[in-house]
């Protein structure tokens, strides 16, 4: 066989992924795209800011020379400068250009962390619901995820936690503002994960890390902020990426950035380092990187995305479904009135509304809308929504 048996196993396990895009193609092909009504992927419908674009024409131009060489494989100095000044700026904290790994977004980032810190075994635990990926990343470097449940608002359940962690354990990976959920977790929250945290690093000798996985950071509503994990935990790595925010998310752009006080900094970061090389990004996309300066404190009109999360949850809501508001991110985690959320997104498709199953997401009885899509997707929805929510209830 020329795939690898571990492979081959992924492939099964991404499947239904697959099979739910199969079935969409083959929807939109038969019906017309107009007549698919397609949630079923995080891709920006928005455009990056005209800021953006017309920086990027600005620098595109610019003839000097080496501006598109390999360079450190840390990144450009002065990005990540501005990045450690925004940061420093957001935090407590003084962040230098040494904190800082520019990376292929916070895919990549994420796996240059777990394949820096982790020996094979090692555990890291993910509160579920959780990004998809999260599993393939982990095992790619033999680390084993142990997923933990969440309180029924999403928010962290703090004892689930503890009592999932064991001598093996190396990170506890949380993703706030939440993919698939919407929640944004609180500063008290953070702060009781930080605490118990430090308690238990101390009781092992060694740290066990916070890594936490930030790209919808900015995509948040009615005036909530997202708490910095930096002032809850020492032992912290922020991953983030400007795919959402800046709807730049086929450029692979995004960065790492460790707590300045983070133990055996100087080596960890040597670490991080060296995996952007040796997975084979070498360093983040020169140009996007020469971008990230002048657009940090920018994002796509948020407001955006509010009224589209309103629309589709005033709807919904309406027709009886069941569903937390989410705080942040575009997307929207509804609980499936029985609880086969997979035959209830395979009702939806005779619908031609395209979601994906909860059970995907670790999160069994609840389907994921994304709602990052024109307005008349939304609109011509929802009665398709109301029908298929009376036939089951
Ligand atoms: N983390 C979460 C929670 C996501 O939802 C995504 C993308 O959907 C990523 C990471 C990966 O983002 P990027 O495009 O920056 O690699």
């Amino acid at each position: 066989m020329s795939v690898s048996e571990k492979i081959r196993g992924s492939i099964e396990k991404a499947s239904w992924i697959r099979k739910m895009f199969e079935e969409g193609a083959l929807r939109k092909a038969r019906y017309g795209p107009e007549n698919v009504f397609d949630f079923s992927l995080g891709n920006p419908n928005l455009e990056p800011p005209a800021k953006v674009k017309a920086i990027l024409r600005e620098l595109v131009s610019d003839n000097s020379l080496g501006l598109h060489r390999y360079m450190s494989n840390a990144g450009f100095v002065k990005t990540r400068e501005a990045v450690g000044d925004y940061l420093s700026n957001l935090n407590s904290l003084s962040f230098g250009p040494e904190d800082i790994v520019m990376t292929g977004g916070a895919g990549g980032a994420l796996n240059v962390v777990l394949k820096a810190i982790l020996n094979p075994g090692d555990e890291v635990i993910i509160p579920a619901p959780y990004f998809v990926e999260y599993n393939f990343y982990i095992d790619n470097y033999g680390g084993i995820p142990k997923t933990v449940n969440t309180n029924p608002d999403f928010s962290l359940d703090l004892l689930a936690i503890e009592k999932a962690i064991s001598p093996n354990t190396k990170a506890v990976l949380i993703n706030s503002p939440n993919n698939p959920t919407g929640r944004v977790y609180g500063k008290d929250e953070l702060a009781q994960v930080g605490q118990f945290l430090t308690q238990y690093s101390q009781r092992c000798g060694r740290p066990i890390y916070l890594i936490s996985d930030e790209p919808y950071r900015k995509i948040i509503y009615d005036g909530l902020i997202c708490p910095s994990i930096f002032d809850a935990y020492r032992e912290s790595f922020l991953v983030t990426s400007f795919s959402k925010d800046l709807s730049l998310a086929g450029e692979r752009i995004g960065y790492i950035a460790v707590h300045p006080l983070l133990a055996d900094k100087d080596i960890i970061i040597e670490g991080l380092i060296l995996c952007n090389r040796i997975l084979g990004f070498v360093n983040a996309p020169a140009l996007m990187q020469r971008l990230i300066p002048f657009v940090l404190e920018d994002s796509v009109d948020i407001t955006e995305y509010k009224r589209k999360r309103d629309v589709l949850c005033k709807g919904l809501e309406a027709a009886g479904y069941t569903f937390t508001m989410p705080e942040g991110t575009f997307y929207l985690f509804p609980e499936t009135p029985i609880p086969d959320d997979v035959e209830f997104v395979r009702a939806l498709q005779e619908e031609n509304i395209l979601t994906v199953p909860g059970s995907g997401f670790g999160g069994p009885g609840y389907f994921r809308i994304a709602y990052c899509v024109e307005d008349k997707t939304i609109e011509g929805a929802l009665s398709g929504f109301a029908r298929v929510m009376e036939e089951y209830s």
